[in-house]
């Protein structure tokens, strides 16, 4: 099992650990098992300094008092992109590759990025190979994944210039430095924004979207359902100022069950008829963030009446961790390959959940069609990955060695033990179906 652990790139599911259920009308500190600081738990990072003085549980708060524990949402966006210490905002944090704490597809194969494109490009045929093309993509990372798609030749049969413009939606400025290196030579026009929010529908462009490993990323709270509703499960220290501050507890934070109902707790544990229907006792994750963006996607993609003209739609393809339903424990930490607890370093360590397509469909289909999601396993076999693995090989007789790592790749994004399976792809199309090769979708999958 641990082996199978290490092998996979980013993910697991991590046991849930009992919660602490605060006392109402006060937050109490946990008594974990404390440990010197010197000998075992290492130094406080800048993220967690500012977390624990803000959540530190005293006594004699009440539970919803402006100080004291924090959502899981906001703990997860203050560790990924507080705009100095966040994860993805710090230079110095080597986050991608062989090297870094994470690697993502498109690192591992160039067919990756090469499939996306096929199927972007099949979409832009299918609706009539619009002149203007408008390339999208939602938090690029290393630029690694854009720069294959527009690799890959743009034909049409009239044989007429196309002009590409690429947004890339990118909060990191560290890593629009290393994404506009990467696209300096780039046969398009490139346009950085913070949001999706900052691009409009386009009636003289067709748009084509692809997010991979970006909603994973977003913040999700956590709930759990108990026999009076909906409680939010938060992050608080694990010292209390009442308590003997000389002796260290590591990790600094833990989780705690809110006395009472949030206000988040009862809109968001309410926001779909799926989450009404689990059973008392289910621990739920919800990204309302991800839920708003996704419908800015599909307002983007939807081919409806403009001022003057009707906008010339688009398509989009969402991959990630997760499948068709909610989670309720996926979140986790990862540092060097290996995946850590949430609340170990915090800013120095990646945070991800696990992704609910069924969510994200709920908040795009009334707009635009989407379909799938569908593994990635079955996405890339039936996009022509062993033909184009074949072309690849043949182009590098002469080179075993580099023979051999393109097959360890390809072997890597469609083993149905770890990648193949974990990773789902989700298409958005305002063409008309059957979409290729989402007909194919079965969702008997876990
Ligand atoms: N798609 C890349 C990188 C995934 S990591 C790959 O697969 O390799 C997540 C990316 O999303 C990073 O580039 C991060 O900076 C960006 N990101 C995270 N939250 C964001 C937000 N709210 N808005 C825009 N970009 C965000």
């Amino acid at each position: 099992m641990l082996q199978l652990l290490h092998s996979l790139p980013k993910r697991l599911v991590l046991t849930p650990k009992p919660l602490r259920v605060l006392k109402a009308s006060q937050w109490r500190s946990f008594n974990a098992a404390a440990v010197r600081s010197s000998t075992a738990a290492p130094p406080v990072t800048p993220i967690e300094k500012l977390i624990v003085e803000h959540v530190k549980a005293r006594a004699s708060y009440p539970w919803n008092c402006a100080v004291g524990p924090m959502s899981y949402a906001t703990y997860m966006q203050f560790c990924l992109s507080h705009p100095t210490e966040g994860y993805y905002m710090k230079s110095a944090n080597n986050i991608f590759g062989a090297q870094g704490d994470f690697i993502t597809s498109p690192d591992i194969s160039q067919i990756f990025g090469e499939m996306i494109a096929i199927w972007l490009l099949s979409q832009w045929e299918a609706a009539g190979c619009p002149l203007n093309i408008r390339l999208v993509e939602l938090g690029p990372g290393k630029g690694t994944l854009i720069t294959d798609i527009l690799r890959v030749p743009i034909t049409n049969k009239a044989s007429q210039a196309v002009t590409i413009q690429v947004h890339l939606v990118e909060t990191s400025l560290a890593l629009r430095a290393i994404q506009s290196q990467r696209l300096s030579g780039a046969p398009a026009s490139v346009q950085w924004h913070d949001s999706v929010d900052h691009i409009n529908p386009s009636n003289d462009s067709y748009t084509m979207l692809v997010a991979h490993e970006f909603f994973d990323a977003l913040p999700i709270h956590v709930f759990r359902k108990t026999e009076e509703g909906w409680r939010e499960v938060m992050v608080s220290s694990r010292t209390s100022t009442s308590e003997n501050e000389n002796i260290e507890q590591y990790p600094r934070l833990q989780h705690v069950l809110s006395p009472e109902k949030t206000a988040i707790s009862t809109i968001f544990g309410n926001s779909s008829s799926r989450f009404q229907s689990l059973p008392i006792g289910s621990d739920l994750e919800v990204s309302p963030t991800s839920f708003r963006l996704a419908r800015k996607v599909g307002e983007l993609l939807a081919q409806k009446n403009m001022d003057t003209s009707p906008s010339l739609g688009g398509c989009g393809l969402i991959i990630d961790y997760g499948w068709d339903h909610a989670f309720g424990n996926s979140r986790r930490g990862f540092k060097n390959h290996e995946v850590v607890d949430i609340f170990h370093r915090p800013g120095e360590c990646d945070l991800t959940a696990n992704v609910d397509f069924a969510y994200l469909k709920e908040s795009i289909q009334d707009l635009v069609p989407v379909y799938g999601p569908m593994t990635q396993n079955l996405f890339l076999s039936q996009m022509g990955l062993m033909i184009r693995l074949e072309r690849l090989l043949q182009s590098n007789q002469g080179d075993q060695a580099k023979r051999n790592r393109i097959i360890e790749g390809v072997k890597r994004l469609i083993n149905p033990a770890t990648m193949g399976k974990e990773y789902s792809v989700m298409g958005i199309s305002t063409n008309e179906g059957p979409i290729h090769p989402f007909h194919l979708a079965h969702t008997s999958h876990v």
